[in-house]
């Protein structure tokens, strides 16, 4: 069997608050992405979705537990193994698009790539490419501030996968956006996916949505349990 993408073991997640008082949010989830898998989480706002999003994406760490990513054990990498990981193998999507508000879109698809140490004009033909792709090609000198929200969440799809990521996790990335623009951005996402055979985890309130996914998952209790509709 090969490697799942994503794998986490165990995994638990306690914020402190004011006082003392604790909050687990995760409590030993465990849970796998395999090759090309396409999974959507669905649960209520504050079950902890963002939360899962960042241990998978090492943008946190797990109280207790493992995250591993191609099979890597992440959890007692250095912080520059763990970016290194970040930059190369996982495209992050945010419900708010986070490009960079002085560049254009496709200066924002461009940063990423050069900080891997690709070419001006690698970078910039694949920005291109993927601007195509998602069909904005003609805004490619525009400004995140001169683009409409379905337009700006397309510039962050294209740059959450400019590296050739393994893994895409995206948060409510069309959340943001109303409900045709949403489902339109989204399908685009799929398509993308799809055609890269990368994996995915994508959170998302709409159940529509996210059935069209391989598998949907939801947290109880501070566990990762499979969503049957
Ligand atoms: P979701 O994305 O599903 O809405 P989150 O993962 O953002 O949920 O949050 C889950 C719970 O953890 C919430 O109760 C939230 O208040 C709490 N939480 C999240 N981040 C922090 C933090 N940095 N410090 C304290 N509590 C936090
Ligand atoms: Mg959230």
């Amino acid at each position: 069997m090969t490697q799942p993408v994503l794998h986490l073991d165990g995994v638990s997640r306690i914020y402190s608050e004011a006082h003392g008082k604790k909050v687990t949010v995760l409590d030993g989830a465990s849970f796998e992405i395999g090759q090309g898998e396409m999974v959507s989480l669905v649960a209520p706002s504050g079950a902890g979705k963002s939360t899962l999003l960042h241990l998978a994406g090492l943008l946190e760490k797990p109280d207790a537990g493992e995250v591993y990513v191609g099979g890597v054990p992440t959890v007692g990498l250095a912080e520059d193994q763990r970016t290194g990981l970040r930059r190369n193998d996982i495209g992050f999507i945010y419900q708010f698009h986070h490009l960079l508000p002085e560049f254009t879109a496709r200066e924002n698809l461009m940063i990423p790539q050069l900080l891997r140490g690709i070419s001006k004009s690698e970078a910039s033909s694949r920005a291109m490419e993927l601007l195509t792709y998602m069909g904005i090609e003609a805004r490619e000198d525009h400004r995140p501030s001169e683009l409409s929200g379905g337009e700006q969440q397309r510039v962050a799809i294209a740059r959450a996968v400019a590296n050739g990521p393994k893994l895409l996790l995206a948060d409510e990335p069309t959340g943001n956006l109303d409900p045709e623009t949403s489902d339109r951005v989204f399908k685009m996402l799929e398509s993308l996916v799809r055609s890269t055979g990368l994996s995915a985890l994508i959170a998302t309130h709409n159940h529509e949505l996210a059935k069209r996914m391989d598998k949907t998952v939801t947290l109880k209790g501070g566990k990762v349990v499979e969503m049957k509709f």
